[in-house]
């Protein structure tokens, strides 16, 4: 496994690697149980694994958790050797970036959900995995559908700029008690962590709800937020694979997406029916 830090070193590796099918995933670190599925399944169906890892500062907004955000470099190089990753590329923010840049704009239809209460958080996504995609020109590049809104982007992103690039999107991969594996869990206390598992539990609600012909996006909301009545829900969404609201439940084209607050961490969750 080679530890690449600058744009050199990646696009010698990229132009040895060029006959060769190349599985990207890019990360922020923190690595857990989620990261290593994706890099798992990128290294089954491809010759050459690389992975990035970089806490991208444009998709943060001011007063959010940019400092704070978890870096463990020595214990994810660990993961990635474990998983037999063939490169990791770790830049610095002045690698990535020049002072004038010129921001990549997500379509307006991203300024709703996470992109309503994190404004212009998509610019910066779009803009960091373009360039990553640019650098690494992978066959493959695999994303969590966690994420559900940014993967949905990231299709759209490829689809209309026509990059030659196969979207794999990937199971969210979840605590045996239900709770969404994620980079920010570890800013949960013992008592917000018991509260947390709510969000699972009323995602399972819907499902259990949507398994008895229960269709109302309105009656499965109500009782989504009778489950979460004690936590600070920030939204609840029932919305098609586009992120549109839809108000019947559509088998195979919904999800189901909760954001809920524990002080200044925002968990955020959902249930791909
Ligand atoms: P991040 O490091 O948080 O930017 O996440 C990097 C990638 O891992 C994104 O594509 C996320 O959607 C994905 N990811 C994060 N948490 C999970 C999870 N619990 N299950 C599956 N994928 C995840």
């Amino acid at each position: 496994m080679k530890i690449l830090k600058t744009i050199k070193e990646l696009q010698e590796a990229t132009a040895s690697n060029k006959n060769k099918t190349i599985g990207f995933v890019p990360t922020m670190g923190a690595l857990h149980d989620g990261h290593i599925s994706l890099i798992k399944q990128a290294r089954l169906e491809n010759e050459i694994v690389v992975v990035s890892i970089f806490v991208n500062p444009t998709q943060f907004l001011p007063g959010e958790d940019l400092d704070a955000y978890p870096r463990r470099t020595e214990a994810d190089k660990k993961i990635c050797e474990i998983c037999k990753v063939d490169y990791i590329f770790m830049p610095e923010i002045s690698t990535m970036y020049t002072k004038e840049e010129v921001l990549i704009k997500a379509p307006n239809n991203s300024y709703v959900l996470e992109g309503q209460s994190r404004p212009g958080h998509f610019d910066g996504v779009l803009q960091v995995v373009l360039k990553l995609f640019n650098l690494v020109q992978p066959t493959r590049a695999y994303f969590g559908k966690k994420d559900a809104q940014q993967l949905t982007l990231i299709q759209q992103m490829v689809k209309n700029l026509f990059l030659p690039i196969e979207i794999v999107p990937c199971e969210i991969i979840r605590e045996k008690d239900g709770l969404a594996l994620s980079s920010r869990n570890i800013y949960l206390d013992e008592t917000q962590r018991k509260e947390a598992l709510l969000i699972s539990k009323s995602l399972y609600s819907a499902a259990s709800l949507i398994a008895k012909n229960e269709k109302s996006s309105d009656v499965i909301k109500a009782k989504m937020s009778e489950v979460m009545e004690t936590l600070d829900v920030e939204y609840i969404a029932i919305v098609n694979k586009d992120i549109n609201e839809i108000s019947e439940i559509e088998l195979k084209n919904t999800i189901i997406l909760v954001v809920a607050r524990f002080g200044n961490t925002r968990l955020l969750d959902n249930l791909w029916i």
